[in-house]
């Protein structure tokens, strides 16, 4: 018994390693493992940084901007599916991971997002916040991880350059969305 319940134990643990202790979603230890496995499959990444977060932190407070973190973590969990996954890639910098789909299936995913965000305020209805989104997708971009996480992170360096809050799934066409 007493050996089932270490295992367990440490699975726990090596699960909590694996946890961004902020925002409750994955961090860069999830991300490495999954790269470090070759098994290529079809998957869409997206790659999210929030727009003018140094800006947000020096305006409402680096406590407020915490929470912002939280709200956007959770927020990308509730319009994705169960088998997806959220990395904290790094300080303001999201990783989601959509296995079995499309490029233009994962831009529907970015769409959802920037819309969900869209009703979002903080620090009392004064601080809107947006992100870029950098979309890539396996085979249709390249069939390999840490490829396709690079091509991602240059579509969002591309949406950032065609004026932010909009997504980009490579190439010459930045495919900005601004709704109303
Ligand atoms: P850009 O639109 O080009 O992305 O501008 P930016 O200001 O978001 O980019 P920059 O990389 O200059 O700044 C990122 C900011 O994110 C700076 C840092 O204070 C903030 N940040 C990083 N991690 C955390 C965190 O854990 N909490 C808070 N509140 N802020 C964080
Ligand atoms: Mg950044
Ligand atoms: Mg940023």
């Amino acid at each position: 018994i007493r050996v089932t319940v270490e295992r367990g134990l440490r699975k726990e643990l090596e699960q909590e390693l694996m946890l961004d202790s902020k925002t409750k979603v994955y961090n860069f230890r999830y991300l490495n493992e999954w790269l470090s496995n070759p098994v290529v499959e079809q998957v869409a990444v997206l790659f999210i940084d929030i727009d003018d977060f140094k800006m947000f932190n020096d305006v409402h407070g680096h406590a407020t901007g915490d929470k912002v973190l939280q709200a956007l973590a959770q927020l990308i969990k509730d319009v994705i599916r169960s088998d997806d996954k959220v990395i904290r890639y790094g300080g303001e910098e999201f990783v989601v991971l959509l296995p079995n789909m499309t490029r233009a299936q994962a831009v529907k995913v970015a769409q959802r997002i920037q819309q969900a965000l869209r009703k979002l305020t903080f620090a009392r209805q004064k601080g809107r916040v947006t992100v870029s989104i950098g979309v890539a997708a396996c085979p249709e971009d390249t069939v390999d991880k840490h490829h396709l996480l690079a091509l991602a992170d240059q579509a969002m360096y591309q949406a950032k350059r065609a004026g932010k809050d909009c997504y980009n799934c490579g190439g010459g066409s930045p495919a900005a969305y601004h709704s109303v």
